[in-house]
């Protein structure tokens, strides 16, 4: 936003009450004919430019075109069938890393459902690191997770790895999940989109609030219904925990973009001793949900079991999935 000032105005004045309005100034900048330009700095909270001309020395105000249009309109909540993600109580989506297998996904849903797991997530195509490390049961575990699901009255959200598997993956999940290192498959997305569900999108573990918004709206505009950001953590510096979770993003998202965003505290910290805290964490930043790996016999899962709750250990985020603390 460029804020232009009437001759004669105090900048420091206009300053002040721009930094009134939660606005920061990146530059001023004096033109040749004595016109001053103040930038309003991007990730500013948003105003309307009405409240503006309260402030006294402002002659006019450009706002910038909007660039993910749909996104900035697409509200907090987004439905998935009869339940909603945002503008409500926040959602819990739990389920193990991988289906393993048919057994696996019906026990550990069942035990889910018991402790207030609206959506049940777990992996069918796994996008691996190595090549060597196991990459899923595919078609087969799609069809387990789905019969998981309706058994215990779930919703299922899995991940779809590559554009040949789209149909098949919408026709058995509720919300379909694009993996951290697929946010920027652009063409993914628009495949994904043509398939108008609901989509959880993951962050890249390098991409900027910006580039995720982006890529949300590459999903709108191809026909997705809804979109729901996932913060699952991005790449730091240090590798005490797995990665680095952005709750700053998270409550930007929320709060200023207004938008459904769910936090990862699993894949978010790598440990499963810190998830819990990040996930009340998440809640109180004003996540809309959490995903949380869970497994009931972490020591044999397939993939991330350092990282799996037990089912019954998230009966402890109850009070603030409820809503009374957050
Ligand atoms: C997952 O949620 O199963 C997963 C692979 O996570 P991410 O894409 O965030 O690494
Ligand atoms: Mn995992």
């Amino acid at each position: 936003m460029i804020i232009t000032l009437k001759e004669g105005a105090s900048v420091e004045a206009v300053k002040r009450g721009l930094t009134g309005l939660g606005l920061w100034v990146a530059s001023t900048e004096h033109s040749e004919d004595g016109v001053v330009h103040i930038v309003v700095g991007k990730g500013s909270t948003r105003v309307a430019a009405s409240e503006l001309r309260g402030i006294e020395g402002i002659l006019r105000v450009s706002m910038p075109a909007e660039v993910h249009p749909k996104m900035d309109a697409q509200g907090p909540k987004v439905m998935v069938g009869d339940r909603a993600i945002g503008g409500g109580t926040p959602v819990l989506v739990s389920g193990p890393c991988a289906v393993e297998s048919e057994e696996q996904i019906a026990r550990i849903a069942a035990a889910l459902a018991r402790q207030g797991t609206t959506f049940l997530r777990g992996g069918a195509f796994k996008p691996r690191t190595s090549p060597y490390a196991f990459q899923g049961h595919g078609v087969t575990a799609l069809a387990w997770l789905r019969s998981a699901a309706d058994a215990n009255n779930l919703k299922v959200v899995t991940e779809v790895l590559s554009e040949p598997d789209v149909s098949l993956v919408a026709e058995h999940a509720d919300v379909l999940q694009i993996g951290s290192r697929n946010m920027q498959n652009y063409a993914l997305l628009k495949t994904v989109g043509k398939a108008k569900r609901p989509v959880l999108l993951k962050r890249s573990m390098a991409a900027t609030v910006e580039e995720w918004l982006l890529a949300g709206e590459y999903l709108l505009t191809h026909g997705a219904s809804g979109v729901v950001l996932c913060e699952r953590g991005i790449r730091g510096f240090d590798d005490t925990t797995r990665n680095l979770l952005d709750l700053g993003a998270v409550a930007l998202l929320a709060h200023v973009h207004k938008l459904p965003v769910i936090v990862d505290p699993s894949h978010g910290t790598g440990r499963r001793d810190l998830v819990l805290p990040l996930a009340k964490a998440a809640l109180a930043a004003g996540a809309a949900g959490v995903m949380i790996e869970t497994h009931d016999r972490a020591a044999e899962a397939a993939s991330d079991g350092a990282q799996a709750l037990k089912p019954e250990e998230l009966a402890e985020l109850r009070p603030w999935l409820e809503g009374g603390i957050r």
